[in-house]
């Protein structure tokens, strides 16, 4: 009798999670931060990808292995887009697959096609809250949010080169908790070029966002610093509009900035 194929999901889990998402954000990127169980794999195979985050993360996006044994070649089916991470041990308790979920380099069949779901499910889950916090899973997430660009000065961060992991630094702020008491504008996670990453401490901020609107005009009515800089277009994610960004509607106007503090608009 022929024996069955079955469907064999392999895990690649990083030996450090910010050269891991720095090759997974920037696909030119020289690290080869993966470690596998095995170089055996097969074409349809599928790979998932765990960070040694604290906690221990797994991206919520699966790889495919295109050719026979190719497992470090697998492929997403798409562009990666803002991904989202998941805490693994919490992941593995709810599909019944512990303590495999912590230890197993692959899993097969049901438990394969199982863990592929979920992960598809979460993959757009991608709340504000999931990255705040101090531990490096949140700092994972917002890196992987990344989109060429330095939340500080705008200017791009090339991570094409070996010194990548020395040119981008991840700001992490305090969890947002319920009953916490109203605090006019909440710090906000960013990722930040080296050049920023000194000026905000030479200039003694320890709030992003205050680095931040410190760089923009005051305002000219009631003279606060809580400027936003605006943009006209539908946004999809109104949660994630950062705070020193403010939607202006889809039609065009002149105005380039919004005052947090009383609502006028230049
Ligand atoms: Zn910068
Ligand atoms: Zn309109
Ligand atoms: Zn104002």
């Amino acid at each position: 009798m022929e024996q069955l194929v079955r469907h064999r999901l392999h895990i690649a889990q990083s030996m450090d999670w910010k050269d891991a998402v720095i090759a997974l954000v920037e696909p030119r990127s020289p690290y080869r931060p993966w470690r596998y169980g095995t170089t055996e794999a097969k074409e349809g195979d599928t790979v998932v990808f765990v960070l040694n985050t604290d906690p221990p993360s797994v991206l919520a996006d699966v790889a495919r292995v295109k050719a026979e044994n190719h497992l470090a070649e697998a492929v997403f089916d798409g562009a990666l887009y803002d991904p989202n991470l998941l805490e693994l041990s919490t992941i593995g308790k709810v599909l019944g697959l512990e303590p495999r979920a912590a230890n197993a380099w692959s899993f097969d069949g049901d438990d394969a096609i199982k863990l592929e779901l979920s992960l598809e499910e979460c993959r757009y889950f991608c709340a504000p809250e999931s990255r705040f916090g101090r531990n490096t899973m949140a700092a994972a997430r917002t890196l992987l949010r990344f989109g060429g660009y330095c939340d500080g000065c705008d200017q791009q961060i090339d991570l094409t080169g070996e010194g990548a992991r020395k040119e981008i630094f991840v700001h992490t702020v305090d969890h947002r908790m319920r009953l916490a008491p109203d605090s006019a504008v909440d710090d906000w996670p960013a990722v930040m070029c080296t050049r920023c990453h000194g000026r905000m401490a030479a200039e003694g901020h320890t709030r992003f966002v205050d680095f931040k609107f410190a760089q923009y005009p005051g305002c000219p009515e009631c003279g606060a610093r809580r400027t936003a800089s605006l943009f006209y277009g539908m946004p999809s994610d109104h949660a994630n509009i950062p705070p020193w960004r403010w939607a202006a509607g889809c039609c065009l106007g002149p105005e380039r900035w919004g005052c947090k503090e009383c609502g006028h608009d230049w």
